[in-house]
């Protein structure tokens, strides 16, 4: 629902929330959990992003002026958050909005004291912002399914399930990291020639997928599916999501049971939470559906959800080499794709995930899957771009990439834009590959 807190003419006391390229204007307010960089053993709390600083929420609840009654919900995660109704979550966001405010009376209350309730982001450790549970991996982009199918089944690219089942499979919540986690270049076992062993080493096809991360809020009871009219109860945010993935590692054991140490070693988080709400004005029409593609079965329909349960962001994908940040060479656009050329809902994700009567619970993550469009500008991983290596990228270094190097930095941003309305950003999301293990 669109409502006051969405207002492009809102106006905060915080200076730097008018940046024209912020990701977080007063109409975003995404929520984080933070602690001071420098201080030893500083404690971890819940803040909101705004310009350039961070609201700390407790400090702000202990001064008075975050109107409201928020005990024990700004601990060292959002579960406890995540786990209230979907009313709670909005008035957190109206009272924070009231708070950041420069025109009313609790605003001008709370820029008096401003040095003890902001922190600047420059001086914060932000961590994954929900003790994840379960981490489930969707495949929800047409063309991504499309294009990968065709590198391994030339004959049969896409399977003849897929525009039945939004397809996933249970991933890995240890392994999840805050944006900005060296990683740790893998190894595994790669093979696949006839009649040769697998070798066993390092990986040499590592990879990045560029996903939207769901959080989910509140949940279900065991043995309740969750209607797909209804997944919005459960939808708490977006965060940006690196499903980083070995794909010689993957090639090789992929078959029968679907990915494992091709993508258990790490995944990425953007570690703040832009929540449902303030992606209201970003929602868009589920994707038209091929005149030939069977409609979605009744138990994924719902005409709410066909006509506005799409996302229309925007997620960019950057490379640097080390090279490239030696030679002072800013990070590379390797593609831009959008969220709303998913051919899934997250309500349809949701409702599929729980038919069968699995619990969803508050501070679970699903991935949509790798976000790619019809474009090639749009692929969202080098196993496209590159089309499994055969096609090299030549980045403003000189250099050529078919697969990432040790020394890469990925960096993924995301940004929402729509006439009439304020743009919101995600925050960046990025980490860098280290030399294997010895
Ligand atoms: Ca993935």
């Amino acid at each position: 629902m669109i409502n006051a807190t969405h207002d492009p003419g809102l106006r905060s006391w915080v200076e730097s929330a008018h940046a024209e390229a912020t990701d977080f204007p007063i109409q975003n307010l995404p929520l984080g959990v933070f602690r001071l960089r420098h201080r030893h053993r500083d404690r971890w709390r819940v803040g909101v992003a705004i310009g350039s600083q961070v609201l700390d929420c407790a400090a702000a609840d202990s001064l008075g002026v975050l109107p409201g009654v928020w005990d024990g919900l700004f601990g060292s995660s959002l579960n406890a958050l995540m786990a209230e109704p979907p009313e709670r979550w909005s008035a957190l966001r109206a009272a924070v909005s009231s708070t950041l405010r420069s025109d009313t009376a609790i605003g001008r209350q709370a820029a008096a004291h401003a040095a003890e309730i902001l922190v600047p982001q420059e001086d914060v450790q932000l961590r994954v912002p929900a003790d994840v549970g379960d981490y489930t991996d969707f495949y929800a982009s047409l063309a991504h399914a499309t294009n990968v199918g065709s590198m391994f089944r030339p004959d049969q690219p896409l399977l003849p399930n897929y525009k039945w089942i939004p397809i996933a499979y249970h991933g890995r919540a240890s392994s999840i990291v805050p944006s900005g986690t060296g990683l740790r270049r893998p190894a595994g076992q790669a093979g696949g020639e006839p009649a040769v062993p697998p070798v066993v080493g390092a990986t040499r096809r590592l990879d990045y997928e560029a996903e939207l991360g769901l959080w989910i809020g509140g949940g279900n009871a065991l043995g309740t599916p969750i209607p797909v009219g209804a997944a919005g109860r459960v939808l708490f945010g977006a965060c940006l999501l690196n499903d980083w993935s070995a794909r010689d590692i993957q090639a090789w054991e992929y078959q029968p049971l679907g990915p494992f140490l091709g993508k258990n070693f790490a995944s990425t988080v953007s570690p703040w939470v832009v929540t449902w709400e303030a992606l209201a004005p970003f929602r868009a029409p589920a994707c038209v559906r091929d005149a030939g593609d069977p409609a979605p079965l009744p138990y994924l329909t719902d005409d709410a959800d066909q006509q506005g349960g799409a996302l229309d962001i925007r997620i960019d994908v950057f490379l640097q080499s080390a090279t490239m940040r030696d030679q002072g060479i800013p990070p590379f656009r390797l593609s831009s794709g959008r969220t709303a050329d998913l051919y899934w809902t997250p309500a349809q994700m949701v409702a599929h995930h729980t038919m069968g009567g699995c619990n969803l619970r508050p501070g679970d993550l699903l991935g949509t899957g790798t976000v790619s469009g019809p474009s090639r500008e749009s692929r969202g991983c080098l196993l496209e771009l590159t089309w499994r290596g055969t096609e090299p990228l030549r980045l403003p270094s000189g250099e050529e990439r078919r697969f990432l190097e040790d020394g890469d930095e990925v960096v993924m941003r995301a940004r929402c834009e729509r006439e009439g309305y304020r743009s919101i950003g995600f925050g960046d999301c990025t980490g860098t590959i280290l030399p294997a293990v010895p």
